[in-house]
C-alpha cells in the first residue's frame, strides 16, 4: 500500500481548544499522523499538531510503570489522604467530569474546576439574579448590537468574530458586519477595539459604577456628573439608547469583569441590566468561557452535586464553599494532603504559594500532554486527547453540547477509563 492510499480528509471536526468549539475544522491524516489542519486558528491548529499521540507509559516518581501499578499507587495516595482535592476538569470531556465527581463523592474529597479562577463570579451572579442568555446560533442570525465587555476575543477566541458574532451573514443580518453595531468596553484599547464602532474606556475597577449608570439612564434618571467611571456621561447616554433601541442585543463578558474589583457584583449588575433591557427589546448575555469544556465542568458538577465549583464531599454530602473550597485558597492554607489534577496545569497558573503546596503533597495528574504540573506530580497518567484521539462530549460557551469525534485511532486510555479504574480500586466510602 502506498503512503498516499492511507491519506484521509476528515471534515466537520470539532476543535476543543476554546469555548467556541468550532465544528467546521478540516483535518488531513496520513499514516496515522495529522498532516494538515484547515480553518482552525493558530491555537486550534496547535491542539491537533502539537499533540503527540505516541503511546506512553504512566510514571510514578518519574519512573515508567505499568498501568495497573500506577492505578494502585494513585488509589493508595487517595486512600491515605485525610483531605484529598480534585481539581481541573475544564479541558476534558463530560464523561470524565462525571467520573471525577463520582470519585470525589466516594473519597469525601473537595472538587473544584478552573471556574474558580476565571468565571466563578459569573456562576455566583447567575445564582443570584439569573442569566438571560441565548445560543451563538441566535447571535449569528439575529443580533444587530454586540457589546464585548472586559474581554478580548480577537486574541482569546480568535474565530469568534468571524464565525459567531461580528462578521457572519445571518437570517436577519444578511449584510453581515454592515448590519451590526459593535461596542467594546474595557480598561484599555485592545486588539478587539479595532473591530468596534464605539469604544468605552472604563477606569480600572469602575465597571460596577458604569453598569449602574447605564441602568439609571435606561430608567430615564438624570446623571449630573460629567463622567462615570471614566466614561463621559454623554457616551453612556448614547450607549443606553443604542441598547434600548436595538432589535437583538448581546453582551459578551469576560474576566475583565469577573476578576476586577466587584467581581460577582459586576456580573450581577450586567445580568440585571440585560434582564431590564428585555422590557424594551430582546437582549442576552453570554460569558466568554475560555477552556474548551469549562462550561461542561460547571454543568456536570451542578447536575451531580447541585453546585458548579468549589464543592466539598467531606461530610458525606455536597457543600458549596467558594473561597472555602476553592483550590487556590485550599492549597494556600495547606488544607489538602493529596491532589488529583484532571486535564489542567495549575503549577503554571496558580499563585506561587498554591503552586508550591502542590509540589509538597502527593499529586496525581491525568493529562494528554506534559506540562509543569506533570513535572512535579508523583503519578502521571498520559491519557488520550478528547477530540483528537478519543470521542467525548463538550459544552460550548453558550451551553450547547457538542460531540467530539476522534481523527486518530485511540491507543491511550481516556481520562474516564483511568478514573473508573481508580474508583474501583480506592477503598474509602
Ligand atoms: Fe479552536 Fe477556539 Fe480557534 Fe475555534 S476559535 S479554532 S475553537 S481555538
Amino acid at each position: 500500500m502506498s503512503a498516499r492510499t492511507s491519506a484521509r480528509v476528515i471534515e466537520h471536526v470539532v476543535c476543543s481548544f476554546c469555548g467556541c468549539l468550532c465544528d467546521d475544522i478540516i483535518v488531513e491524516v496520513d499514516e496515522g499522523e495529522i498532516t494538515r489542519v484547515r480553518k482552525a486558528c493558530a491555537s486550534g491548529r496547535g491542539l491537533f499538531t502539537r499533540y503527540d499521540p505516541t503511546p506512553r507509559q504512566p510514571t510514578v516518581d518519574g519512573q515508567e510503570v505499568d498501568w495497573k501499578e500506577a492505578i494502585a499507587e494513585a488509589a493508595r495516595i487517595l486512600d491515605e489522604a485525610n483531605s484529598p482535592l480534585i481539581y481541573g476538569l475544564s479541558s476534558t470531556a463530560t464523561e470524565a467530569q462525571r467520573k471525577a465527581v463520582a470519585l470525589a463523592d466516594k473519597l469525601g474529597a473537595m472538587i473544584d474546576t478552573t471556574s474558580s479562577i476565571c468565571h466563578g463570579p459569573t456562576d455566583l451572579a447567575m445564582q443570584a439574579v439569573g442569566e438571560p442568555t441565548c445560543t451563538l446560533g441566535e447571535v449569528r442570525n439575529r443580533a444587530d448590537l454586540l457589546v464585548f465587555w472586559g474581554c478580548n476575543p480577537a486574541v482569546s477566541h480568535i474565530r469568534h468574530f468571524a464565525r459567531y458574532s461580528v462578521m457572519p451573514k445571518g437570517t436577519l443580518t444578511p449584510n453581515g458586519r454592515r448590519d451590526r453595531t459593535v461596542v467594546v468596553v474595557d480598561v484599555r484599547p485592545t486588539s478587539s477595539t479595532q473591530a468596534a464602532d464605539l469604544f468605552l474606556q472604563v477606569q480600572p475597577g469602575a465597571d460596577f459604577e458604569v453598569l449602574s449608570a447605564l441602568r439609571a439612564l435606561l430608567r430615564e434618571k438624570e446623571i449630573e456628573a460629567e463622567t462615570m467611571g471614566g466614561v463621559p456621561t454623554a457616551h453612556l447616554q448614547e450607549m443606553a439608547e443604542r441598547m434600548r433601541t436595538c432589535r437583538f442585543g448581546v453582551a459578551f463578558m469576560g474576566m475583565g469583569l469577573t476578576q476586577s474589583r466587584g467581581r460577582d457584583l459586576n456580573v450581577s449588575e450586567l445580568f440585571t441590566l440585560v434582564a431590564e433591557l428585555n422590557q424594551y427589546t430582546r437582549f442576552c448575555v453570554i460569558p466568554m468561557r475560555g477552556h474548551g469544556n469549562v462550561a461542561g465542568a460547571d454543568q456536570v458538577l451542578t447536575w451531580q452535586s447541585g453546585y458548579p465549583f468549589a464543592v466539598s464531599f467531606a461530610r458525606g454530602y455536597p457543600r458549596y464553599g467558594p473561597g472555602e473550597f476553592s483550590t487556590v485558597d485550599v492549597l494556600a492554607r495547606a488544607e489538602a494532603d493529596a491532589a488529583l489534577i484532571l486535564a489542567s496545569d495549575p503549577v503554571a497558573h496558580f499563585p506561587r504559594v498554591a503552586a508550591q503546596q502542590l509540589e509538597r503533597i502527593p499529586t496525581i495528574v491525568l493529562d494528554p500532554n506534559r506540562n509543569l504540573t506533570t513535572q512535579v506530580a508523583r503519578v502521571v497518567f498520559p491519557t488520550a486527547c478528547y477530540g483528537v484521539d478519543a470521542a467525548g462530549t463538550a459544552y460550548r460557551m453558550d451551553g450547547v453540547p457538542i460531540r467530539l469525534r476522534p481523527v486518530l485511532p485511540t491507543v491511550r486510555p481516556t481520562d474516564a477509563e483511568i478514573l473508573d479504574q481508580i474508583i474501583e480500586t480506592v477503598q474509602q466510602c
